[in-house]
């Protein structure tokens, strides 16, 4: 088990590299440029060099890029839609020059044209991209969501059908999100919760395809649809939830990513440093 958290690239993608080091990280996942907007930024090559040989000076691996916000795979207009697929095309060719090995992406929200083509859409912007990429190295990890509105993604089942209608084999894995999970009814803080939960992304999804674990505790209860992640043990899932969690077997070579707050620069080492101890 690798343990990192989210990183700012503010100054440059390689500032996030001496971030990460002095956070105590061990992984590390960023935003590849502008999470918000969707201007797309020429690529900066050297910079991307530059990240990359400090990502091996400093032996933080795996390294993971979080897709921005605003790309809906789902989206039915078709505007955002097409906007969605050239961002994310793009995003993915710069995660090969960051040398990243996973994609995050949030499974999209349908907004009204229900679920099934919702997901059809889905698989149909995985594939295509997939198609148009076919030398890709970077993994494209599909993230199960809080389970909001019209989201798709906080049902595992919903998951793998996308990755089996997406047809693409092994360049599709997941990524777990402890917080979104607990909110859309999943009780991984009990004992018995967490096992029925893994078994459960193994029968539908697979323990092989999981990569990656976002690791948050969180600020409301368990299905309360609410997402608001919180420090490690100070939320709802708690510290032995999270220690069990960090310490079941079948997590063991996962990556660990923290997304919890930032209030203070004391919060992400703290929050590191106490998953460190968590893994005994
Ligand atoms: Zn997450
Ligand atoms: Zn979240």
């Amino acid at each position: 088990m690798r343990i990192g958290a989210h990183i700012s690239i503010a100054g440059g993608v390689a500032k996030a590299v001496d971030r990460a080091k002095a956070a105590g990280c061990e992984s590390v996942q960023i935003f590849s440029g502008n999470p918000r907007g969707w201007k797309i930024v020429p690529f900066d090559e050297a910079g991307a060099a530059e990240f990359r040989r400090r990502c091996r000076e400093e032996e933080i691996y795996p390294v993971f890029i979080h897709s921005p916000y605003l790309i809906n795979l789902s989206a039915a207009d078709p505007e955002i839609y097409e906007k969605s697929l050239a961002a994310f095309r793009n995003d993915l060719e710069r995660s090969d020059l960051l040398g990243a090995d996973g994609f995050v992406i949030h499974v999209g929200y349908h907004r009204g044209e229900g679920t099934a083509a919702g997901m059809e859409k889905m698989a149909a912007s995985l594939r295509e991209t997939l198609d148009a990429l076919p030398d890709l190295k970077t993994e494209i990890l599909l993230e199960n969501t809080a389970s909001a509105g019209s989201s798709l993604g906080h049902r595992f089942e919903n998951i793998a059908e996308i990755i089996d209608r997406a047809g693409a084999g092994e360049k599709l894995g997941f990524c777990f999100d402890t917080c979104h999970a607990f909110v859309s009814g999943y009780d991984i803080s009990s004992a018995a919760g967490l096992d029925g939960t893994l078994e459960e992304i193994d029968r539908l999804i697979g323990l092989d395809r999981l990569k990656i674990v976002h690791f948050n505790d969180s600020k409301y209860g368990l299905g309360s649809r609410r997402d608001r992640h919180e420090h490690i043990g100070e939320g709802m899932i708690g510290r032995a939830g999270l220690r069990r969690i960090a310490r079941h077997p079948a997590l063991r070579e996962k990556a660990f990513i923290l997304e919890t707050p930032k209030r203070t620069p004391e919060d992400d080492p703290r929050n590191i440093a106490l998953v460190k101890s968590f893994r005994g």
